[in-house]
């Protein structure tokens, strides 16, 4: 028997039409879907009836599926011959452990299918008015986890302070006050604009404009739902001031 290959989709960060047109016919003709937590339900409503979604999330801090147990049921549901999509919120190769997915069903002697989404480190910021690469304030944008995982090493925040391109925090915002006060000591001005990207595309998104100095407040007071992102550098401050007002009184000028 031909085995079909595994498609790890990418289902952007909430929005149903921010999937591309791939992502849509590989649900579509899909047998069983295997989600993240993170997947809006609008984009699950897409699924057709007969086809089995199963929901594999898993939340920081919470009970969560194990990923050795996620790549066990790609492979045996493959391995019966079904098409099996393997949804993850944003881009499946942006952190979300696509790539250990992939070593997973390659090692298994399947073949895989990477069909790419909109990462929500790119579209979140976009979502609120801040263009992550604008090269009026920077020569580009680093993508970092402020959650390495268990037994990994934090990022090197003071060589960050230091670089001079603009910070996407994923993971941060329960950390967000020691990343700040790490980059703080590594040198980056207090003053530097911050941005708090909520829930991009979704119906809950919010968004917060403040300083590195302010964050950590910004967040504890605004409690702003999750997932969340942290955009850092002078860019921030472009985020839209109207959305923004009611919930940053902290909101920075421009210029
Ligand atoms: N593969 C995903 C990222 C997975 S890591 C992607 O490419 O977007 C999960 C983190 O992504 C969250 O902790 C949060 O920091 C960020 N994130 C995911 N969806 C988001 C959204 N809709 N709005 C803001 N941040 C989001």
């Amino acid at each position: 028997m031909k085995l079909h290959p595994v498609a790890l989709v990418g289902a952007g960060p909430g929005d149903p039409e921010l999937l591309t047109l791939r992502a849509a016919m590989r649900l579509q003709n899909a047998d069983v879907v295997l989600a993240d937590d993170l997947i809006d339900a609008r984009v699950l409503a897409l699924i057709p009836a007969s086809t089995r979604l199963l929901r594999v999330g898993k939340r920081g801090g919470c009970i969560s599926t194990d990923q050795q147990f996620i790549h066990a049921l790609m492979v045996r549901e493959a391995q019966a011959g079904h098409r099996v999509v393997r949804l993850k919120g944003g881009d499946p190769f942006v952190f979300g452990r696509g790539g250990e997915e992939v070593d997973a069903l390659r090692d298994a002697g399947l073949e895989v299918e990477v069909v790419s989404g909109l990462s929500a480190g790119i579209a979140g910021p976009a979502a609120v008015g801040i263009p992550v690469t604008d090269r009026r304030h920077s020569a580009g944008v680093v993508l970092v986890t402020g959650h390495p995982g268990e037994g990994r090493d934090e990022p090197d925040w003071a060589q960050l302070a230091r670089c001079g391109l603009t910070l996407v925090v994923y993971m941060g915002v329960a950390r967000c006050a020691h990343i700040a006060a790490r980059l703080q000591d590594g040198g980056l001005d207090p003053a530097t604009p911050a941005a708090v990207v909520s829930a991009a595309h979704t119906q809950r998104q919010r968004h917060a404009v403040c300083t590195l100095a302010t964050l950590a407040e910004t967040v504890r007071r605004e409690a702003l739902p999750s997932p969340a992102l942290l955009v850092i550098g002078s860019v921030a401050a472009l985020a839209a001031v109207d959305a923004a007002a009611a919930i940053s009184p902290c909101r920075v000028a421009a210029g």
